[in-house]
């Protein structure tokens, strides 16, 4: 009984994954480097796009029929911060995944500098975004060539530098291999907020005007969160950042915070103004903060 129940389970469980992986699309987001999404359009244009400035003009969205964003309309202006917070399910990731056009909404238009992305090549795209996932996936490499990943011609001064912002060096420096130290499946393990941080420097490194952090949902140690804190403030300046939000430490300091509630934004305004409307935001930041 125990030989037959064993190798079904095992099945179940090898389903399970693949299914996961797939389900996932968090993940994909690693893959954007070589995955192609939408065709370009013959029409396609790949003006350079330097300010990252960003506008969802009336974006509705469904999936199967089922409304997932409903008339989503904000301003991201060159150089600030946005923060998109909500339950899980409320329609953030999709607010990405539209950004980079896995989908293409029924209605509405997404602007990138005044350029509607539709209209964009996909290497224009690409070029513009710098994304740090919420779940970073490290190669069987040194981490050097893994923050060099994606920008292949980034010299060593260039690496270091984005090592040093991205507050990995002093991390890097007990490694007895140091930058050359293996890392991934069959490397050194590193935590949930040593790999955001990996993925902040390759964000860094690529020097795109817009930055989207698509904050990992799992919780951070509070040093671990400090670190991360610090090096997303020293990767927002001089950038335009879209920063998806769960903890809520991390978007205090938002130009404008927008929530989210079953597909529509119920409330927008920075920190202090949404803690006084004692709305969703306040109730979002009261449970976050109960202990
Ligand atoms: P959030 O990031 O805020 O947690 P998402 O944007 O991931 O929310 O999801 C919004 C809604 O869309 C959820 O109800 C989710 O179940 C649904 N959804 C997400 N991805 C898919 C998909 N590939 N197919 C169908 N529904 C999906
Ligand atoms: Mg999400």
């Amino acid at each position: 009984m125990m030989q037959l129940f064993m190798p079904l389970n095992f099945l179940g469980f090898v389903y399970r994954e693949i299914r996961g992986a797939l389900a996932n699309i968090e993940r994909m987001f690693s893959l954007l480097d070589r995955v192609p999404m939408i065709e370009d359009k013959p029409s396609a244009t790949s003006p350079s796009l330097t300010q990252g400035s960003l506008r969802f003009e009336h974006i509705s969205f469904s999936y199967d029929g089922r409304k997932i964003l409903d008339d989503v309309s904000f301003e991201l202006p060159a150089g600030k911060k946005v923060a998109i917070v909500g339950d899980s399910g409320a329609g953030k990731s999709t607010i990405v995944k539209l950004l980079f056009r896995f989908y293409e909404a029924q209605s509405g238009h997404i602007y990138i500098d005044g350029e509607d992305i539709t209209q964009l090549s996909q290497h224009a795209l690409r070029q513009a975004i710098a994304i740090v996932p919420q779940d970073t996936v490290l190669f069987n490499d040194s981490l050097l060539e893994n923050i060099r990943y994606g920008s292949p011609n980034a010299t060593d001064e260039q690496v270091q530098g984005a090592i040093r912002m991205a507050h990995l060096a002093g991390f890097i420096a007990q490694l007895s291999d140091g930058w050359h130290t293996k890392v991934g499946e069959r490397g050194l393990k590193l935590s949930g907020g040593e790999k955001q941080r990996v993925a902040i420097a390759r964000a860094i490194l690529k020097g795109s005007p817009l930055l989207v952090f698509d904050e990992a949902t799992s919780s951070l140690d509070s040093h671990s969160e400090q670190a991360i804190l610090t090096a997303l403030k020293e990767m927002e300046k001089g950038h335009s950042s879209l920063v998806i939000a769960h903890r809520l430490s991390t978007v205090v300091d938002a130009d404008q915070i927008i929530v989210l509630s079953q597909g529509k934004i119920v409330e927008r305004g920075d920190h202090h103004s949404l803690l006084k409307a004692k709305g969703l935001y306040h109730k979002l930041w009261t449970v976050q903060h109960q202990y």
